[in-house]
């Protein structure tokens, strides 16, 4: 809990489905101000590693650290549990995840979207929670889009909004899963632009991504998994300019 401790830290993860073991024992840590990106194959678990951070899954086997504090279990290892709930909603408020698919309320404003976990989650004031929505509304470039709903906003400008809904949280660290996948290539960019922004201003970030142009402009660390386990990590140059893995090296040709 000392303010040397990483934002996140994760120790020989193991998650299944079933008889299916998705990861195979995983470490990862962001201490603040890392951005770390997941790099893989489709299947390989990326999805799942982030939602286990916080805590959208559960695991079988491994520690789960918040800022140096661990998450508690109630259960035997095969049906695990967290087993505090207030440790639960302490960690999911602080690390906010963002999605491929936004999941903004349609029936909301895109204001209301953005205020809504803040005031209903939290309990925080509403005045101040509709003058810091608005601020980080503004900060990813869509101000004027307040009273829209999300409908009538394209793909880039509802992932924004996504993000300042994220943002308005005041986490600890930002989960993107895969941000720009369902975006058009012109609208990714867009997104990129704000996560580089977020980046630069030392926001802790765990990025799931394809975009192997972002992860190496960005990232502190780079984690490629393959089959539920890290077969490879290390700094961007590392991992894009001197891959030692064969099955690195043939993923990144299959991406260029
Ligand atoms: P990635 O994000 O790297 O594409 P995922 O973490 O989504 O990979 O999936 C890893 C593996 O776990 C895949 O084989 C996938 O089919 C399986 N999986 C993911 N979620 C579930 C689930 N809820 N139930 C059963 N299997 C799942
Ligand atoms: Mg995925």
């Amino acid at each position: 809990m000392t303010e040397t401790a990483p934002v996140i830290e994760i120790k020989d993860l193991h998650k299944s489905f079933g008889n299916l073991e998705v990861l195979k024992g995983v470490d990862i840590t962001a201490h603040r101000g890392d951005v770390v990106s997941l790099i893989g194959s489709s299947g390989s678990g990326k999805s799942t590693l982030l939602r286990c951070c916080n805590l959208l899954e559960d695991s079988q086997q491994g520690e789960i650290l918040f800022k140096g504090e661990p998450v508690k279990w109630s259960g035997e290892s095969h049906g695990r549990r967290p087993a505090d709930s207030k440790q639960v909603l302490r960690i999911r408020t602080n690390l906010s995840m963002v999605f491929q698919q936004f999941n903004l309320w349609a029936h909301m404003t895109i204001l209301q979207n953005v205020m809504e976990a803040p005031v209903t989650v939290l309990g925080r004031d509403r005045a101040e929670v509709e003058e810091s929505a608005r601020k980080y509304l503004d900060k990813v470039g869509i101000g004027d889009k307040c009273d829209a709903y999300p409908a009538q906003l394209s793909g880039g400008q509802q992932q924004r909004a996504a993000i300042a809904r994220g943002l308005c949280m005041e986490p600890e660290a930002l989960l993107f899963d895969e941000p720009t996948s369902a975006l058009d290539p012109e609208l990714e960019q867009e997104v990129i632009k704000v996560i580089k922004d977020l980046a630069a201003e030392g926001r802790t970030m765990i990025i799931v991504t394809h975009d192997m142009k972002m992860a190496a402009d960005i990232s502190s660390h780079v984690v490629f998994l393959h089959q539920g386990l890290i077969e490879e990590e290390g700094t961007p140059e590392d991992i894009f300019t001197s891959p030692e893995s064969e099955r690195l090296r043939g993923f990144l040709s299959a991406t260029q």
